[in-house]
């Protein structure tokens, strides 16, 4: 009898050795760094995969046209060290037509960003990948995103995540200001202020303007598809270049920006996406989609 407890305690210690071992095991979280042996232990682990997604395009005279891929770099970055999770070398072009007519804006189509999203996951899933979490830091690739995973679904039976950094800022950030919707933005707030925080040696706060929507062809637009309506509380939908709209690029007011302001949406975005990450972890870690074997 005692040498049947003595079994199971020495089991029950041998299985957490093997999960500290499997969680300290690899020299570096960042998925590219190993060579293909070490991955093919990592993907024996089922990891949570992250994948850093944005664009080229666009975020005002002082800020950079990568700002996107850069921010969905950094959250990733922070969320993994925080988790465990793994990230995978972003996907750093994107579907940007909106922006099309500013230096530096670089767009490919849904259908492009589609099959090549496709195929890359489709990549890590043949060598044992089942979780995947898209940091996608850019608007237009969004409804891509559903489609490929919506697609991975049905074909792999997987559930697909994503983290949205931008649109969290702005979803959380709205009592650091005193006139949310005048500092509000593209390439304004809270923007600015999160660059400032992260990269503040590209942003050239110099270079600065302030923006609005202004009227095209006699459209009083709201958002770069919106369009406000004589008499309606609902508006309208038109589909405009963005600088017919914002000649600058810029939509809002970045002037009050700050490092300080940008360090709370730092705590505050990176704390969602910790959080998200963990529960995508927690509720997915036992599905029988999600193992490498299947
Ligand atoms: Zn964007």
């Amino acid at each position: 009898m005692r040498s049947i407890l003595a079994c199971e305690a020495v089991a029950k210690i041998n299985a957490r050795l093997l999960e500290r071992y499997l969680s300290v095991a690899f020299r570096t979280l960042e998925l590219g760094r190993l060579s293909f042996s070490e991955v093919a232990e990592v993907a024996a682990t089922n990891p949570v995969l992250l994948i850093p997604m944005g664009t080229m395009e666009q975020h005002g005279p002082h800020m950079p046209v990568n700002a996107d891929n850069m921010v969905a770099e950094f959250v990733a970055t922070k969320a993994s060290e925080q988790t465990g999770a793994f990230v995978a070398p972003g996907l750093n072009y994107g579907c940007s037509d909106v922006f099309r007519n500013f230096a530096g804006t670089v767009s490919i189509q849904h259908d492009t960003l589609a099959r090549l999203l496709e195929e890359v996951c489709e990549g890590y899933i043949k060598h044992g990948f089942r979780r995947i979490v898209f940091v996608n830091n850019h608007g237009g690739n969004e409804i891509v995103i559903e489609r490929v995973a919506r697609i991975l679904r049905k074909r792999h039976g997987m559930l697909v995540g994503s983290v949205y950094p931008w649109s969290l800022g702005y979803a959380l950030m709205r009592d650091q200001y005193e006139d949310v919707d005048k500092a509000y933005g593209h390439g304004a707030e809270p923007e600015t202020s999160a660059m400032l925080a992260m990269f503040p040696e590209d942003v050239t706060l110099d270079r600065l303007e302030t923006g609005n929507f202004q009227k095209f062809q006699g459209w009083d637009a709201s958002s770069y598809a919106k369009v406000r309506i004589p008499g309606q509380s609902v508006p309208g939908t038109v589909y405009f270049e963005s600088d017919d709209i914002a000649p600058n690029g810029v939509t809002g007011d970045g002037s009050n920006g700050t490092k300080e302001i940008g360090e709370v949406w730092i705590e505050r975005v990176v704390g969602f996406a910790v959080a998200f990450v963990k529960e995508f972890d927690e509720r997915t870690k036992n599905e029988a989609w999600a193992k490498s074997d299947q």
